[in-house]
């Protein structure tokens, strides 16, 4: 049994996170395509093969006529679709149909919107005449050879559109990480059973398996027994199908009862640990180790501790592994409701609810009595930190917070 009570003290947020990401490498490159991109951190630049857009395009729905030419009354000598290619000059008096999109048919035209002439067979008859010339002119969107996205961005829709719009359909992005989760403990069961007396349903699973999913990541799954020769084996047993795992995360049994077994566990699988506990609530007791280029933690149980090690920390090893160029960082805001709770002597890591107000950036610390509480998970999309000894801070106070999923 590994020495619970030597080794490395407890770390700081700062500490643990420059830990975990001094442990962290970034991962090797695919390409894929734009369907299975979504959600993955790009790996190259990307630059326009040609101007955007690629031709003088009209921006409404109307009639092309010169610029120079002051006539109230066109003939129509053409009409022009989006996707038509018809180039021609145009003389005094004549006007060409054009719709959205369509390709101008010379330079030095504007577009007439529709609202604004009458027609009469092919005749047109403009009534007002604005300065607008109502086109999108070749390479005003970028030029060809502009670099458009940098290495290090999380693609998201709108930067996935701006790729099929350059043609760019199989980005290099960073591969998938091989992740397995261990959630350990004789008390759970599957979310769609019944407990029996003394059970309850395992929530972490769900937790860590969607938390990760907001990256695309998908992972491997186990529910054992609190037994370390138990989870030894099947940790073994699952990892060999995985081929080098990059993570291994374990729930429960990182404290120091008699029945956590996690710190030995991943000792006997041969990791090196690191960091043991920190000095925050919830999750002080957390182990981070890696044995060569993986990475474990020993996160502990409590769901609301789950919540937080899995922002905090997880979510660091993931952004270093993917190689994204910002990571979660703590950001400055203002309390929208009063923070008002019993002092503790450990920095506290509250679950709030952030919300853009007029004012700026505003968050409402919701109420938790144990870090076994659910019930503010369902609202939280942010972590305010709360400095040890704090009893009372008024609404407007400033703080320290992390949002907590990629859109607030
Ligand atoms: P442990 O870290 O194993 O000592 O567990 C601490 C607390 O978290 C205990 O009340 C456990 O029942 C609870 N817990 C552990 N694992 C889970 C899980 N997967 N889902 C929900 N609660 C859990
Ligand atoms: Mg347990």
């Amino acid at each position: 049994m590994t020495d619970r009570s030597s080794g490395p003290t407890a770390s700081s947020i700062e500490e643990t996170i420059a830990r975990v990401r001094g442990c962290t490498q970034v991962l090797a490159v695919e390409r894929v395509a734009l369907d299975q991109a979504c959600g993955r951190v790009l790996r190259e630049s990307v630059a326009a093969r040609e101007d955007q857009p690629p031709f003088d395009r009209s921006s409404m729905d109307g009639f092309a006529v010169r610029l120079d030419d002051a006539s109230t009354r066109f003939r129509i000598v053409d009409r022009i679709r989006a996707g038509d290619w018809k180039p021609r000059g145009l003389s005094i008096g004549e006007a060409v149909q054009i719709a959205t999109g369509g390709a101008l048919p010379c330079p030095e035209l504007q577009v007439v919107i529709r609202e604004a002439t009458e027609v009469e067979g092919e005749w047109l008859t403009v009534r007002e005449r604005g300065p607008e010339r109502c086109i999108r002119f070749r390479g005003e969107d970028a030029r060809a050879g502009e670099t458009l996205l940098e290495p290090g961005v999380r693609l998201s829709p709108g930067a996935l559109g701006l790729l099929a719009s350059l043609g760019h359909a199989d980005p290099l992005v960073t591969r998938q990480p091989r992740v397995l989760h261990v959630a350990t403990g004789n008390e759970l069961v599957s979310p769609d059973l019944v407990p029996a007396d003394g059970q309850i349903r395992d929530s972490n699973s769900t937790l860590v398996r969607t938390f990760l999913g907001q990256w695309g990541v998908t992972l491997r799954q186990l529910r054992v027994a609190e037994a370390e020769a138990v989870a030894h084996r099947a940790i073994e047993e699952a990892a060999s199908g995985l081929g080098t795992l990059d993570l291994l995360l374990i729930s429960g049994g990182a404290s120091v009862g008699p029945h956590d077994f996690t710190a030995d566990l991943l000792v006997r699988l041969g990791f090196v640990l690191h960091i043991r506990r920190t000095a925050t609530r919830p999750g002080r007791p957390l182990l981070f180790g890696t044995r060569g280029a993986t990475l474990a933690f020993g996160l502990p149980g409590n769901p609301l501790a789950h919540f937080v090690c899995l922002n905090l920390y997880v979510r660091q090893a993931i952004e270093g592994m993917s190689g994204v160029a910002q990571g979660g960082a703590f950001r400055s805001g203002r309390l929208t409701a009063r923070f008002n709770d019993t002092p503790n002597a450990r920095e506290t890591l509250w679950p709030a609810r952030l919300e853009i107000t007029g004012e700026g950036v505003g968050l409402r610390p919701l109420s938790w009595r144990s870090s076994g509480d659910l019930t503010p998970l369902a609202t939280a999309n942010a972590l305010v930190r709360i400095p040890p000894g704090t009893d009372l801070l008024p609404v407007g106070s400033p703080v320290r917070f992390m949002p907590t999923s990629l859109q607030p």
